[in-house]
């Protein structure tokens, strides 16, 4: 193993020890119990100085949404040029966080309301978002789950979890379980060893998901105990939380590299942040940097509409704009989906610049990502074959040996030839309930 250790970190190590130690440096549990938690303790590592006044302010918005940066992540910030500096605005109080606009919300993506028991939430017909914990290193500014992230009082103990490991099993069309909370990975070895064993003697729990910032914020944490017990339990999926490009650092790309050869396929949901990686070329250089490290970018995520994040907040034009400049420009798999979350909960809503530019019966109009206008010729012949989803005589031989099918959900029905449905009516649309009226009173 290399020398993973700058003199600027060795800095902040003495700072906080009295021996400098570089296996200190590199232990996960030193840095979180070493994380920047006040004001005061960021000054003296960084040398950076508040005004009392602006001191005052920001201890306001550290109420209402803690601060912790590990040394590690700190050690990123470049003093000399803080204020805008990706890093320090990812992790840093700013005060403009307590500027809570008519349009935001606590908990923009009704995740409680999609919540059968707590920790739970069942959004989609075969997985499910589980919580399992509610601490993180270094908590994001951005945050979307910031009502509960950080709160002692929701923090999820055993009893809870099981409550959630419960639900799972006996709801057999979950297939796929993501861990997420806060940060899972700062539970210890064996209490994750101890949830994932649980999932994992329910049989229809194909795959599990694990979301963490650790790669990126304590790197550490990727030791070689934790991913040994993780292989135990494959397959098993790693989303990780990179924004910036100077996040990718060589203990960042050890931390990678642990997890992709124990055989775990990683992906990386970025949000789209202003001032942060809003532009074109910072996410290709982004995207770019994580394939080098066998990531895939997965998602890129609108800024959702939680408490206090306008500051973050583009428009979805600039997520489009991203987007232009990276289909075709380079490698499909370094492409990511740019998502809006839906307010209320109506789930991830892929966006895209549109490549259809228009069509007849016979011919399908594109364009390319140069501009070029080209048509695709639509097959003379095509053999609709009716679908009454009698899937045991078809010709396409769909083994369906275990499982239940689904029937049709959303837009799918209206496609689907063994549903009647011929439009999906919102429930308060005034026009039906008119006709509602009408009907009643016999008049139609
Ligand atoms: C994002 C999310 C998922 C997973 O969605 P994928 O598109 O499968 O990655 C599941 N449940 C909830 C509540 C989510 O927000």
């Amino acid at each position: 193993m290399g020398l993973i250790y700058t003199k600027h970190q060795e800095k902040i190590l003495k700072k906080i020890e009295i021996e400098s130690d570089i296996s200190k440096w590199k232990d996960w549990k030193w840095q979180v119990r070493n994380a920047v938690r006040s004001i005061e303790a960021f000054e003296h590592l960084t040398g950076i100085r508040f005004s009392e006044e602006e001191k005052e302010s920001l201890k306001i918005t550290q109420g209402k949404f803690p601060l912790s940066i590990t040394p590690y992540y700190l050690s990123l910030i470049k003093k000399d040029n803080y204020k805008n500096d990706p890093v320090f605005k990812q992790s840093f109080l700013d005060n403009r966080e307590l500027i809570v606009s008519s349009s935001e919300m606590g908990d923009p993506l009704s995740e409680d309301h999609d919540s059968p028991v707590p920790g739970i939430t069942h959004r989609y017909p075969d997985r499910v978002l589980f919580l399992v914990s509610n601490v993180c290193a270094m908590y994001c500014r951005h945050c979307t789950r910031k009502r509960k992230v950080g709160d002692v009082d929701s923090i999820p103990d055993k009893s809870q979890i099981l409550q959630g490991i419960e639900y799972i099993r006996k709801t057999p069309q979950i297939r796929d379980v993501l861990l997420s909370g806060g940060d899972p990975f700062l539970l210890s070895d064996d209490y994750l060893d101890w949830i994932l064993t649980e999932l994992r003697t329910i049989p229809h729990v194909q795959v599990i998901r694990i979301g963490t910032r650790t790669p990126v914020v304590l790197p550490y944490r990727i030791t070689d105990e934790l991913v040994n017990m993780l292989k135990k339990h494959h397959p098993i999926w790693i989303n990780t939380h990179f924004n910036h490009p100077r996040e990718v650092t060589t203990s960042a790309k050890e931390s990678l590299a642990k997890l992709a050869d124990a055989g775990i396929p990683l992906g990386n949901q970025s949000v789209l942040l202003a001032d942060v990686n809003d532009c074109p070329r910072v996410m290709k250089e982004l995207v770019h940097k994580l394939v080098m490290n066998r990531v895939r970018p997965y998602y890129l995520y609108q800024c959702d509409l939680s408490e206090g994040l306008s500051h973050f907040r583009t428009p979805i034009g600039k997520g489009i704009e991203i987007m232009e400049s990276l289909i075709g420009h380079t490698s499909g798999f370094a492409v990511p989906t740019y998502v809006i979350d839906a307010p209320g909960g109506g789930g991830k809503i892929p966006v895209m610049p549109n490549y259809i530019i228009s069509w007849s019966t016979n011919k399908v109009i594109l364009r390319n990502y140069e501009g070029v206008i080209t048509s695709y010729q639509e097959p003379d012949k095509y053999e609709k074959t009716l679908c009454d989803r009698d899937c045991e005589n078809c010709n396409l031989e769909l083994q369906l040996n275990d499982g239940e099918e689904m029937d049709a959900i959303g837009i799918e029905k209206l496609l689907a030839d063994y549903d009647d449905t011929i439009s999906l009516v919102p429930q308060n649309n005034e026009r039906y309930e008119r006709r509602q009226e009408l009907y009643e009173t016999n008049k139609l």
